[in-house]
């Protein structure tokens, strides 16, 4: 008998769920994936496609909160687009042109999708409990199983060379659950990756954030708004119109720093809202709805190794978050389809070694990339560079173009995924 289930008939009220629980013990899955944010979704929504039996284990119970900007990227729209969930976006939330970015010293750059390059010339603002709600649903639909409010709290003891399932909670019981594969999108601080000793703690690639949604901002347009000022470097700050004069407001650092300069969130966030040149007048008057909240974000590639064994982890949980940007769910979307189409591949040849591509796949087609971008922004962001940069890319678009395709990670010679 599995560790901590009762021998006694459970209680009629929790009965249904008990039995389904219980099926569930007894099988195998393909594909047994933690987290559903959208790394998990996504990638649970493609095997399910391609026939495969997957379960999705999720903490929260949907619709549920999830602290981010809820910025969604031309890079990111046209992921959706490919997965055939744009039409649901569309007309339900904010869609945006471009980016402004606001230094301290001089004018407001303002940079315009799709910036010269092939991705769609728009983006969204989408709260998170919402999209992931759609994502998470669109899994469902296409056969994935799962189960919310159930707690990954670890791994089964390697056998023959794999980890052959995952340990669980869910309403007080203890599960253990099997899979040929286990797929960790549990965020960034995944317990799939540590417990297969595959985070790592460089604060280089380890960031950190608050947000909170505010009403009366002043001036909002369909613009995401950047704020990379001085009163708060190396940190920054971001407004981003949700709609009408509400707002997500937030503020974010690179852990590196605060080791280095002693940064402290909450100054941080009390910065933003007095004592920076354009923001302060922004929020002059505007009030919190709810309290401001953080969280992690592990970016740059450089904070996880994305496989061992037959456990890969995509998202924020692979440390797939753009560096520069802050932007994650554009990654958390590619890298959930690189995952699926990897496993799919592994299980049709009933092949386990063909996962040995995945985190080559993710090194050749991000590597690059994110090892200067994490160069970019230690050594880069500091008042005495980024204000001339935005004087300059202020007064010759083409030059904004450049560094906003150069910030958002979309080459003109990209052949988007
Ligand atoms: C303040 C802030 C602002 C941001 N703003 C933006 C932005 O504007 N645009 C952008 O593109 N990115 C942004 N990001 C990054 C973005 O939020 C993440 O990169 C993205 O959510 C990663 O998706 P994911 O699916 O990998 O993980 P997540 O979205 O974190 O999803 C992980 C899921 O796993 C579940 N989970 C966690 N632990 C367990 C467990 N033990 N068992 C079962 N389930 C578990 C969680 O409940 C969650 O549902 C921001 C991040 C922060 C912190």
């Amino acid at each position: 008998m599995p560790n901590g289930f009762s021998p006694f008939p459970p209680a009629p009220a929790a009965r249904e769920a008990a039995i389904g629980i219980i099926d569930l013990m007894g099988e195998e899955y393909d594909v047994l994936v933690a987290g559903a944010g959208p790394a998990g979704s996504v990638a649970a929504m493609l095997l399910a496609g391609h026939g495969f039996r997957v379960l999705v284990l999720e903490r929260d119970r949907f619709p549920r909160d999830k602290i981010c900007g809820d910025g969604i990227a031309p890079r990111a729209v046209h992921s959706l687009h490919v997965l055939g969930l744009e039409e649901e976006l569309e007309g339900r939330f904010l869609r945006t042109r471009g980016i402004r970015f606001y230094a301290t010293r001089d004018g407001v750059t303002e940079v315009r999708y799709p910036m010269g390059s092939r991705y769609p010339d728009h983006g969204y603002v989408a709260p998170r409990r919402e999209l992931d709600d759609i994502l998470l649903r669109r899994a469902k639909e296409r056969g994935a199983e799962v189960l919310e409010g159930c707690r990954v709290t670890g791994l089964l003891e390697p056998s023959g060379g794999r980890i052959p399932g995952v340990r669980a909670e869910r309403e007080g019981e203890r599960l253990e659950l099997k899979g040929r594969f286990i797929l960790g999108a549990d965020g960034p601080s995944s317990v799939v990756g540590r417990e297969a000793g595959l985070l790592r703690r460089d604060p280089l690639y380890i960031g950190v954030s608050v947000r909170c949604y505010m009403r009366g901002v002043r001036d909002l347009a369909d613009f995401l708004e950047i704020y990379p000022e001085d009163a708060i470097s190396p940190g920054c700050g971001w407004i981003f119109p949700v709609s009408g004069d509400t707002a997500n407001v937030g503020v974010g650092f690179m852990l590196y720093a605060r080791e280095a300069k002693g940064l402290n969130l909450n100054r941080l966030w009390e910065a933003f809202l007095r004592d920076t040149r354009h923001a302060a007048k922004k929020l002059a008057s505007a009030e919190p709805l709810g309290r401001p909240r953080g969280a992690l974000l592990r970016v740059g590639l450089g904070g996880a190794v994305p496989r061992r064994a037959n456990v890969l982890l995509a998202g924020d949980a692979a440390s797939m978050t753009n560096p520069i940007s802050g932007e994650g769910i554009t990654y958390a979307l590619e890298s959930g389809r690189w995952a699926a189409e990897t496993l799919a591949a592994a299980l049709r040849r009933e092949d386990p070694d063909i996962l040995a591509l995945y985190p080559r796949i993710l090194h050749w087609y991000y590597g690059r990339y994110y090892h200067y971008g994490t160069l970019a922004i230690r050594y880069g962001n500091r008042p005495a560079f980024v204000n001339p940069l935005l004087a300059v890319t202020s007064r010759f678009p083409r030059l904004g173009d450049k560094m906003g395709r150069f910030l958002m990670n979309c080459r003109r010679s990209d052949h988007p995924l």
